[in-house]
């Protein structure tokens, strides 16, 4: 770890590495589990932790998350829940997508809710649960008009009875997904709810019905029923840009890097891959050790901006996996090992996780779990780094070591 002059620090060996705001990270978990329990509704808060917690780190997120509020976790697959446990998380945690049946005797163990699709998956939970003396909670997923995972509505009333029948099984919860939310006509959401609520009626004995993700939070909150699944938002980012704002949501993860190299090039001369930039006139270039291989998307070639000393630089040339190169000339003071700003604040202005996304024509979710795991993340904590997650493992930092190493030095 190494601090600049400006107090920014960096992780060293790593010329690129995120930064993730756990305090902002529980505003918005506080946030949100208020807007679900507006008005007396008990809706229970999961915090949606798949795809190592959007790109912000599985195990620091769910503890954090947990913290401020959330009853439960949720995540696609046994593996993820695996993780969460290994690291001593004793919270529900809700396995969402598909568990292959040979899956089903380590669901058992970790204790991971599944959502069993098929009668042989509740067989199996059956059989382990009932060898351990336990009984093993499932939830169904019925569908309403996302054609994915769901059960059809005579399938998922049929499977509910079924399983009900069978030792060892408890059906907790009955949830669905819906299609579009995040768009201002709430036509079809009403009715894939309106198709849920039928289903949830002929199966009163389940009394946990959830449906909302965050988009559904934002617009529909009257939609929340007994729980919420949010992803985004308690990342800090609005699932789109038709959305309510009503809610104050802070970004949690931003994206750095330094300037490893100063380059004066003349009008004429050409940068990077297929030379796609050349320069009109004298120009400052500066080099960052960051590419697609880190998480800086190629589509910024030529468009994408940072910030450097508070200020815009445009990227030029095509990005490549490990380097890119930014437009430094009308950057007075510029110098070596200044902070680079990919995605979050420096000074007075910021980048958001849509903007970079909306340059590369997708939404923020690709652009945050696009983010590797190799990149370093530094966790913040009451406004001080609080630990590490570098590819050997977390490493918590004391209020006494942060800071103070130099490179070079150990
Ligand atoms: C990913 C996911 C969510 C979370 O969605 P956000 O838009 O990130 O809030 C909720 N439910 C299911 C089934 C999901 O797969």
């Amino acid at each position: 770890m190494w601090t600049d002059a400006s107090g920014s620090q960096s992780w060293q060996g790593r010329p690129v590495w995120a930064e993730i705001d756990l305090d902002a990270l529980e505003h918005n978990v506080r946030t949100l589990k208020a807007r679900a329990q507006a008005g007396g509704r008990p809706a229970a808060l999961y915090a949606v932790v798949k795809a190592n917690a959007y790109g912000h780190g599985a195990v620091p997120v769910a503890r954090a998350a947990l913290a401020a509020g959330a009853d439960a976790l949720a995540v696609i697959c046994v593996d993820e829940g695996r993780e969460l446990r290994a690291a001593g998380i004793h919270a529900p945690i809700l396995v969402m997508g598909h568990t292959p049946i040979a899956q089903a005797e380590a669901a058992v163990d970790l204790r991971l809710t599944l959502t069993v699709n098929s009668l042989q998956l509740g067989l199996a939970l059956s059989r382990f649960a009932t060898e351990r003396g336990i009984a093993h909670p499932v939830q169904i997923k019925v569908e309403t008009g996302l054609n994915r995972y769901g059960l059809d509505p005579a399938e998922a009333i049929a499977l509910a009875q079924a399983l009900r029948d069978l030792p060892g099984v408890r059906v907790e919860g009955l949830f669905t997904h819906f299609a579009c939310p995040d768009e201002p006509d709430k036509t079809f959401t009403r009715e894939q709810y309106a198709r849920f609520m039928e289903v949830a009626a002929a199966l009163p004995w389940i009394e946990h019905r959830h449906a909302a993700n965050t988009a559904t939070l934002l617009d529909t909150p009257e939609l929340s029923l007994d729980g919420v699944r949010s992803g985004i938002g308690i990342y800090g980012c609005y699932p789109s840009a038709e959305q309510r704002r009503d809610l104050e949501l802070r970004p949690v993860l931003s994206l750095k890097s330094r300037i490893a190299r100063l380059r004066r090039l003349a009008a004429g001369e050409s940068v990077s891959y297929g030379r796609t930039w050349t320069a009109s006139s004298a120009t400052m270039a500066a080099l960052i050790m960051c590419g697609y291989g880190e998480g800086l998307r190629r589509g910024l070639s030529n468009c994408g901006q940072v910030l450097v000393r508070g200020r815009r630089a445009l990227i030029i040339g095509r990005v490549a996996m490990d380097m890119s190169i930014i437009d430094v000339t009308d950057i007075p003071g510029v110098a070596l090992d200044d902070e680079v700003v990919i995605i979050g604040r420096q000074g007075d202005d910021a980048i958001s996780a849509d903007e970079v996304a909306q340059r590369c024509d997708t939404i923020s979710y690709e652009i945050l779990t696009g983010i590797p795991a190799q990149v370093p993340r530094l966790y913040f904590r009451d406004g001080r780094l609080w630990g590490v997650q570098t590819a050997a493992g977390f490493e918590e930092i004391g209020a006494t070591t942060a800071g103070v190493r130099t490179p070079g030095l150990s």
